[in-house]
């Protein structure tokens, strides 16, 4: 859903079915070394309408939220929320949910994956694990529902002496590393003021999942 940037957010009402549960995340990278990964709540995918227009469309919430309602694959919900500020920093279309009501609710998935479709993680869970980057053509389809997906808010420091910065969305993996759906998708590159991009070719996948074999004995799925 695109906002028109020149229309002040509007606060909406909203209701919809469940169609997908993801950490929401931010990424902070710089060059080459550095790709910093932070989970800061969860993104509900919808189904339904908005401000009586029928669309797919993004909740970003709390873990609070998320931890008071449990919320499942295919529940039925309804609720108030803002138009996001920044189009091009926020992948969710909508924050500040309020209002939340459960209008029908579905039985836990108990389906082994992939994609596994299961009650989402606690954050720190996700932390703990860490995430692989995940080929957006997969995320946007063989891991659509899986609660490992996640598509994060990327701030790249483009410039360090004037503070300038630039943003996009990627799609990262925080499931099992034998996950027969993964694929990790082309490099990425990553834009310095007047110097060559930099590629992140994916050798910071192992830096950021090597944490597993502390917190978790066996992979957890
Ligand atoms: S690749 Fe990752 S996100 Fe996709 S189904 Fe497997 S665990 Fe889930």
């Amino acid at each position: 859903m695109k906002r028109n940037p020149f229309i002040e957010p509007q606060k909406i009402s909203f209701e919809g079915i469940i169609t997908s549960i993801e950490p929401r995340a931010t990424v902070w990278r710089y060059r080459m070394d550095n790709r910093t990964h932070r989970e800061i709540g969860y993104n509900l995918f919808l189904n339904g309408i908005y401000a009586e227009i029928k669309n797919d469309f993004v909740l970003a919430i709390t873990e609070a939220m998320q931890n008071k309602y449990r919320f499942r694959i295919n529940d039925r919900i309804s609720g108030n929320a803002w138009e996001k500020l920044h189009e091009e920093r926020e992948f969710a279309d909508f924050y500040k949910v309020s209002n939340i009501k459960i209008l029908a609710r579905c039985e836990q998935e108990t389906r082994s994956g992939p994609p596994w479709t299961g009650e989402a993680p606690d954050l720190e869970v996700y932390s703990n694990r860490g995430a692989r980057m995940l080929s957006t053509k997969r995320w946007k389809s063989k891991c659509r529902g899986c609660r490992w997906a996640n598509m994060s808010n990327v701030t790249i420091e483009y410039n360090f002496n004037t503070g300038a910065k630039k943003y996009r969305f990627e799609s990262f993996c925080y499931g099992p590393l034998d996950c027969p759906f993964y694929a990790m998708g082309p490099a990425r590159s990553v834009p310095y003021y007047k110097k060559e991009s930099s590629s992140d070719t994916g050798w910071m996948d192992d830096m950021c999942v090597e944490m597993r074999s502390i917190y978790f004995k066996e992979d957890y799925e």
